[in-house]
């Protein structure tokens, strides 16, 4: 990774075939594996598309040209370009920094070198949540920029740092968002450490129901940061209850396929006042993960009562429920907490860091 940037692969869950490549701000220098040679300055812009495993690029009005790879340079700091694909989606997204472009498997990668704080500013604006106080949104940018360095080699592979998809972090282009933008500036650099030093996995869902999940409850993994936590901010928030009725026939069939084999009804009666791992019901147990999924649940912390021919589902929260909870991170901001509250609540025991440190501290 070149210093203060990441390659992020742009559009890698889709299957782009053509692009429209137009330079928005500055001059790019456009060069291809085979040795063409070109300048485009602001506003012009290119067509390339995916032609048997080869690129076909049309560059204005002169005819379009064959070759293995491209590459797109910004000839000064601050250049910024658009993309749009397939020629029919009508979003155009707009990016900073240099891009390259190669054939893959009947499909085209795109690898964007962009600059790490404007990469987790529009992570920010893709996943940060309807949070607008400036503390929650520097939560949200420490929590992106720590996922960076956490899983900065997940895709070493591949050749790039990380996706733009929510397999990684969902990143849709650079945002001029002010209140972004400055929350991004006011936390540079920093990310959330364990106690050896080593940037934590910064789990966040949207509500956990007045308590957060214990890491190895969800993923069988436990860590010491996600452990669980009573949150008294999110009651009142948007997701906090939800109510899903399923007939009781469905219910049993469902249980008889994992091995349940009672015959009281009575014993389908399941209460959480505090999270459990396991759905219990007489001498048998099942994960609650399994049954989330398994019935499209918004959370794994719900109670069941039997009522005539139906059982309802009353839940609480949304989402996995571990790590930090956004609507509860929103209230403690609104609260008047600070960015570092919020964490310290949210990740018991871990500590905000600085990964370098800044121009004026060298
Ligand atoms: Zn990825
Ligand atoms: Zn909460």
């Amino acid at each position: 990774m070149a210093k203060g940037q990441v390659k992020i692969r742009l559009f890698s869950e889709k299957q782009p075939s053509s692009t429209l490549f137009a330079v928005t701000k500055g001059s790019y220098t456009f060069e291809s594996y085979n040795g063409e040679r070109s300048q485009l300055r602001e506003g012009d812009y290119l067509v390339i598309s995916l032609s048997n495993e080869k690129l076909g690029v049309k560059n204005g009005t002169a005819p379009a040209f064959y070759c293995d790879s491209i590459s797109l340079v910004s000839n000064e700091e601050g250049g910024r370009f658009t993309l749009r694909i397939n020629g029919q989606s009508p979003e155009r997204r707009r990016y900073s920094g240099n891009l390259g472009c190669k054939p893959d498997m009947g499909t085209m990668v795109f690898i964007n070198q962009v600059d790490i704080e404007e990469y987790v500013a529009g992570v920010v604006r893709a996943e940060g949540g309807p949070g607008r106080d400036k503390e929650y949104i520097k939560t949200q940018a420490i929590l992106a920029r720590t996922y960076l360095y956490k899983y900065i080699d997940k895709h070493i592979i591949d050749g790039f740092d990380l996706c733009d998809d929510t397999h990684c972090q969902a990143y849709f282009g650079i945002t001029d968002d002010t209140s972004i933008v400055q929350a991004v500036e006011a936390t540079k650099g920093m990310v959330i450490i364990d106690a050896d030093s080593v940037p934590i996995l910064a789990a966040f869902h949207s509500n956990c129901g007045g308590e957060t999940a214990r890491s190895e409850d969800v993923w069988l993994t436990g860590l010491p940061y996600l452990t669980k936590k009573t949150d008294p901010h999110c009651r009142s928030s948007n997701n906090a209850l939800w109510e899903k009725t399923i007939p009781l026939d469905t219910w049993v069939e469902y249980l008889k396929n994992k091995g349940y084999n009672g015959t009281n009804i009575n014993e389908l009666n399941f209460t959480q006042t505090t999270r459990k791992p396991k759905y219990v019901a007489g001498e048998f147990s099942f994960p609650l993960t399994t049954i989330r999924t398994d019935f499209g649940l918004r959370s794994t912390f719900f109670s069941i009562k039997v009522r005539d021919d139906k059982i309802v589902i009353s839940g609480k929260g949304y989402g996995h429920g571990v790590g930090l909870c956004q609507e509860g991170a929103m209230q403690m901001a609104l609260k008047g907490y600070s960015y570092e509250d919020i964490i310290e609540f949210y990740y018991t025991g871990a500590t905000i860091s600085k990964v370098f440190k800044t121009e004026t501290e060298q």
